[in-house]
């Protein structure tokens, strides 16, 4: 009978064990069923609270501009000063409604990216232009400086531009008078984010190609120990009533949250009294694909014919055979990085005009040989043939580039010549690796 108490008692801890994990789990439903219904009451209530707060402030704005043509009469000063001190801050609240509700939108996931191909230093261009007078007021130098390799990127324009304009006017607002902001917009490689302080933990690819735009200024900078309170919403580094910048404190979390829709991550740099660099890192490798057909207007290849290209003294020589602007210029993006010189060739008649060329001229040979196989207008292997088969060629070696990447593939290029293999889309550190291997 003792064990069968035992049996009972210990069937029964059972029985309570599972009650209550059901239980909870029940909790956890309802937990989860209010805290949806929460959110969606919160959605519906900014959805509704900012339609009627912007309805009032239309007309305080409206009329307040209205008086300020002073058609209906002339103002004194002191009037004038009044109703711009009025319409100030009503654009100030508008301002803030606008953030609120486009920071709840994307949490709620409902903001969509409206992705185009996007001339990015027209958009630079025009956020300067935007950002002038603002700039000139505190007779601060405003600077633009474009990495001209890259003409178009897949963006929302709308979006991009609210990132920029945000970091632009943070860095005009926290720079006392006759500072500097300069706005840089650079095809740059994730593991270049090495020094920066982030956010959070997001991933980022260090080899990855990013477009990054960055704002530099000369400004007042942010104490270390207030880093972590960044791109918080709501979150002022100097949150005291009688603080000297005025702000809503959402450009940030808005400039995070909208740059990681991108599929992109934000950081930045900071010495107190010396100045900020904020930068936004959008990623290029995840619009490959789309770019395919932008490619002949992603990349204003007359900016960098490829004679034009000086070669570094005593650095390794990559012939680079590819058709696509865009994996010319990431080809030869990664491989600059890794201090070789790089020539391109666009198809396969420069490639036949440069083998017979360096036959005749053996200084102009390439000390290796990165060769894309599908070429609009010659035989990708028919040519690694002709190299081969060329005295002074034949020892350069080649590396096939392909998208085929069929099983056999491997083998045909061997065949025809190839020393390496590697397949589209370029893995860049085996890229740099294969290189490597041949040219030590
Ligand atoms: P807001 O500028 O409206 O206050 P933000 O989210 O854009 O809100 O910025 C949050 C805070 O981060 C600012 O209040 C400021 O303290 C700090 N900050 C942002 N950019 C800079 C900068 N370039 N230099 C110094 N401090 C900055």
């Amino acid at each position: 009978t003792a064990l069968n108490q035992e049996v009972l008692e210990a069937a029964c801890r059972t029985l309570g064990a599972a009650i209550e994990r059901a239980q909870t789990q029940e909790n956890l439903r309802q937990v989860n069923e209010q805290l949806e219904y929460s959110s969606q009451l919160k959605s519906e209530f900014l959805a509704s609270m900012s339609h009627e707060l912007r309805t009032p402030l239309n007309s305080i704005l409206g009329f307040s501009d209205l008086l300020l043509r002073q058609t209906a009469g002339q103002l004194s000063d002191r009037q004038i000063n009044y109703l711009e001190l009025i319409e100030k801050s009503g654009q100030h609240l508008l301002q803030l409604i606008n953030d609120i509700l486009d920071l709840s939108k994307i949490e709620a996931g409902k903001v969509e990216l409206n992705l185009q191909p996007v001339r990015v230093h027209e958009l630079a261009t025009d956020c300067i232009k935007m950002m002038q007078p603002r700039a000139d007021k505190k007779r601060i130098g405003l600077s633009l400086e474009l990495d001209y390799r890259i003409t178009k990127v897949l963006l929302d324009e709308r979006r991009v531009r609210q990132i920029v304009i945000n970091l632009l006017s943070n860095a005009i607002k926290f720079t006392p008078e006759q500072g500097q902001v300069k706005l840089s917009g650079r095809l740059v490689y994730g593991s270049e984010i090495k020094g920066d302080y982030r956010p959070d933990c997001s991933p980022i690819n260090a080899s990855t190609p990013y477009f990054c735009f960055e704002v530099q200024d000369s400004g007042i900078g942010i104490p270390q120990d207030r880093w972590h309170l960044l791109f918080r919403p709501f979150q002022q580094v100097d949150s005291s009533l009688t603080r000297r910048h005025e702000g809503t404190g959402l450009g940030l979390a808005l400039t995070k949250r909208l740059t990681e829709l991108h599929g992109g991550t934000v950081s930045f740099q900071s010495v107190c009294d010396r100045g900020s660099l904020f930068r936004v890192w959008l990623p290029l490798t995840e619009m490959r694909q789309q770019l395919g057909h932008f490619a002949s207007c992603a990349l204003d290849t007359k900016l960098v014919p490829a004679s034009a290209i000086a070669l570094p003294i005593g650095s390794k020589r990559i012939l680079v055979v590819e058709d696509q602007p865009f994996n010319q210029m990431l080809i030869s993006e990664v491989m600059e990085l890794e201090g070789y010189g790089v020539e391109i060739l666009a198809d396969g008649k420069a490639m036949v005009d440069r083998i017979l060329a360096a036959s005749a001229a053996p200084e102009l040979l390439p000390d290796l040989i990165l060769m894309d196989i599908q070429l609009p207008d010659v035989d990708g292997f028919e040519l690694m043939r002709r190299v081969k088969a060329d005295p002074v060629w034949e020892s350069v070696p080649m590396i096939a580039v392909t998208a085929m990447a069929m099983p056999g593939d491997r083998d045909r290029c061997l065949e025809a010549g190839a020393s390496g293999y590697l397949s589209k889309p370029l893995d860049l550190n085996l890229t740099i690796a294969t290189v490597r291997s041949f040219l030590g």
